[in-house]
């Protein structure tokens, strides 16, 4: 069966071949096609739908239906069965297709007498440029390998839609009716920065021009040459000395996982030996699984999908005799990328030492490309609508990562007040740097201990940099989030001793598997919830999936031997949680005291308060914390409950408002009185305003990222602390409502240096 389908359908890729070859119009060549096609599968009719600007699918090409109907007959995205193909991506077969809910009469075309139909998607790049049908008058039941044989078909399709032949290309594209004016996109910072270059659109797409081969042998050759010079321009791009060590490490490795897994190259062998060339085998393998993945909303497996299609890029180029380098050509002294998505690797493959930035349309703060470029400290913009339809190549760009925007063709001034930032933040970092050494004590000599937030283990080296006091804050969860499976006690327990190897004597606040919410692993489905920042999140799952949270204790426990260990619980809400917690803790020190085996010298358990709840329980709390940590983000959001992701409301409601200032210091008072160290690792802590709210209620522990430690130790250096504490103590009892203007302008007019 199998090989009188492939027999059929190289008979049938070798006439198509011949037909796209054989010159004429675009619209000849289809016509043709579609002939051949219903020929072929014995179908009365044939047709090809195309995507017109508008989401509109136009009747282009039929054998059967009335031709008068060609350019007439358009079908929006959703309507009709074909729309309905278009809408969702993906082939259906209907042998009667009448019966169907989305089947529209369209009485020009004279379709009424045709009673099955099956349709593939015409695919492009994961974007579905047209529809294919095939109809028959009889009720038929269309097989598996006719389904097959269409989409393969479609392939070729989209490459002549693609062509600019049939539509302009530009139609294709979203149109930007500004022209060449300056603009201001905006989306998600995914790292920080500022970048100011020439935009280099990443084309990693490989134009497939060959798709029927002779010989499945030689192809099945060169596949395999191809597949060996990537696997050690691979080998060569991991070993960079600036990837050593870390979580980007995983990413990596997972990408090598998929690089070489069975199942990917038998698949293309397979396309290969139907007599496609490795190339289209490749392409095809590559549609397949898009369009397979194109619902699924799983953040692991969309990233999988990326590796996917980077691999691809990067064989595709091997195949094409290159070294499979995704940076072709050339390249502008300083480089802004704008891409769609990229893959982790096919960054690495562009010099370092020009590129300036990336702008994506897509991306998220967890995919695989920001973690390795963080991992390299290169700005990245996300989910910047239309980025690739708006820069065109060589448009001076300025990417501000700080507050995710993206200034396109800027004015003369513009440009000037970036370089002038650039050079700024340059001066102020070296002078940043110059207080590596010195300590953070304020003017009228009160000490305050500056530690910092990670969540990877290229954070720590900020530990060296900033001269911080310590880690007050590290996130477990990231490395969570890298991997495909949950890493077992062996993989924890080297990652944690990593951290704390790298932290020196220094301490680290380690914190428990902080997930749920929109931090999703792949491999923990959850239900869709309605609130999920108020659902199954965080030590709610750990305490409901006790056997995870032990193996992180377990791990911890193994990493600190024969130091202290500091862990802390996030989201508790009620006492009864941290019992629960410290009893699983507790069960893990026993196990492991039972083997024998050494332990920590001290272990601290802390506690985060970031629901506000947990503040009418500080009595309980407590007696049975050693340290309690304020986490800002959560606690604003769960005050004023007001979504902390939601960009509407962010700027709704201040952390300087009496109401929080009140609960902090009210909070801060029963730490000291009863003896709990106490920090705030929350963002509000790394600003300079906020903290030196902060010190005047008496916090003298401050957990930030590490760029935000040099502004706040100069703020401390300035300040006579003294007064700011009698002065907000006033200012926050006397009935203002905005507490942020009165307190900036003692600042200013005491010289603190905000
Ligand atoms: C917080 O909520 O303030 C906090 C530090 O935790 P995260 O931002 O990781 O939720
Ligand atoms: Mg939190």
């Amino acid at each position: 069966m199998q090989a009188a389908s492939a027999t059929v359908s190289r008979r049938l890729l070798s006439r198509l071949r011949d037909v796209m070859a054989g010159g004429g119009s675009a619209q000849d060549r289809l016509n043709k096609v579609v002939k051949l096609i219903a020929m072929d599968m014995v179908a009365e009719v044939c047709s090809c739908y195309v995507m017109r600007a508008g989401e509109v699918l136009e009747l282009f090409a039929t054998e059967g239906l009335h031709k008068s109907a060609v350019h007439k007959t358009r079908l929006r995205v959703g309507e009709g069965i074909v729309g309905h193909i278009a809408g969702s991506a993906r082939p259906l077969a209907l042998s009667d297709a009448q019966a169907h809910p989305a089947f529209a009469y369209r009485p020009e075309t004279g379709e009424d007498i045709y009673r099955s139909m099956v349709g593939v998607p015409i695919i492009r790049g994961g974007r579905v440029m047209g529809v294919l049908a095939v109809q028959n008058r009889t009720q038929r039941h269309y097989t598996e390998e006719e389904i097959e044989t269409l989409e393969t078909v479609a392939m070729v399709l989209a490459e002549l839609v693609t062509s600019g032949e049939l539509v302009v290309a530009e139609e294709l594209k979203p149109v930007d009716g500004l022209g060449l004016l300056p603009l201001r996109l905006e989306g998600v910072r995914l790292t920080g920065g500022i970048g100011m270059g020439l935009a280099v659109p990443h084309e990693p797409r490989v134009s497939v021009q060959r798709l029927v081969a002779e010989n499945p042998e030689e192809e099945l050759a060169r596949f395999r040459d191809a597949i060996a010079s990537m696997h050690s321009r691979l080998d060569e791009l991991f070993s960079a000395p600036e990837l050593d060590g870390g979580e980007h490490k995983d990413v990596l490795e997972a990408y090598r996982m998929i690089a070489e897994d069975a199942g990917w190259i038998a698949r293309i062998s397979e396309a290969i030996r139907t007599g496609l060339t490795a190339e289209a085998a490749v392409q095809k393998v590559n549609e397949d699984m898009r369009v397979r993945m194109s619902h699924v909303s799983d953040p692991y497996l969309r990233e999988r999908l990326h590796d996917l299609q980077d691999l691809t890029n990067r064989l595709l180029r091997h195949l094409a005799g290159g070294s499979g380098t995704a940076a072709g050509g050339e390249l502008p002294e300083d480089f802004i990328l704008v891409c769609r998505s990229m893959g982790p690797t096919e960054l690495l493959d562009y010099d370092r030492r020009k590129l300036r930035g990336v702008v994506m349309e897509e991306g998220s703060p967890t995919m695989h490309l920001t973690i390795v470029a963080r991992a390299l400290d290169i700005p990245v913009i996300g989910r910047v609508k239309d980025a690739l339809a708006r820069i065109e190549a060589y448009d001076p760009v300025i990417l501000d990562g700080e507050h995710g925007q993206v200034f396109i063709r800027p004015s003369d001034d513009i440009q000037e007040a970036f370089a002038n930032a650039v050079r700024v933040r340059e001066e102020r970092q070296a002078a940043y740097a110059a207080l590596r050494d010195v300590p953070a004590v304020t003017r009228d000599g009160v000490a305050v201990e500056l530690l910092l937030n990670a969540g990877l283990l290229v954070d720590l080296q900020h530990l060296e940099e900033t001269g911080a006091d310590g880690i007050g804050l590290y996130r477990t969860e990231i490395p969570f989030m890298a991997r495909p499976h949950l890493p077992d006690v062996e993989a924890q327990t080297l990652l944690y001793s990593r951290v704390l190897e790298h932290a020196g004597g220094r301490p680290v606040v380690f914190r428990s598997l902080d997930v749920g919410g929109d931090k999703v692993l792949p491999y923990w489905r959850s239900s869709e919830e309605d609130n999920p920042a108020l659902g199954w999140r965080s030590i709610r799952i750990t305490l409901d999936c006790p056997a995870v949270l032990r193996q992180q204790l377990r791990a911890l426990l193994r990493a600190s031997v024969d130091r202290e260990l500091k862990i802390m619980f996030p989201m508790i809400a009620d006492v009864s949680e941290l019992d629960r917690a410290r009893a699983l803790l507790d069960m893990e020190i026993e196990h492991e005291r039972r083997l024998g085996r050494a332990l920590p010298s001290a272990v601290r358990v802390g506690t985060m308060l970031e629901v506000p709840g947990l503040a009418f329980q500080l009595r309980e709390v407590l007696r049975r914390v050693d340290f309690v940590s304020v986490g800002s983000n959560d606690l604003t959001q769960f005050l004023f409950a007001c979504d902390r992701g939601n960009p509407r409301i962010a700027e709704r409601y201040d952390p300087l408002s009496p109401g929080m200032l009140r609960f902090l210091r009210q909070v801060r008072i029963k730490c000291d009185e009863a003896g709990v160290e106490i920090s705030v690792c929350g963002e509000m802590a790394g600003k300079p305003l906020e903290a030196l709210a902060l010190l005047g209620l008496g916090f003298r522990r401050l957990s930030m990222v590490a760029p935000a430690v040099g502004p706040v130790k100069t703020m401390i250096r300035s300040v006579d602390l003294g007064p700011v504490r009698d002065y907000l103590e006033r200012l926050i009892d006397k009935g203002e409502t905005d507490l942020r203007t009165p307190l900036r302008m003692f600042a200013l007019d005491h010289d603190i240096a905000l």
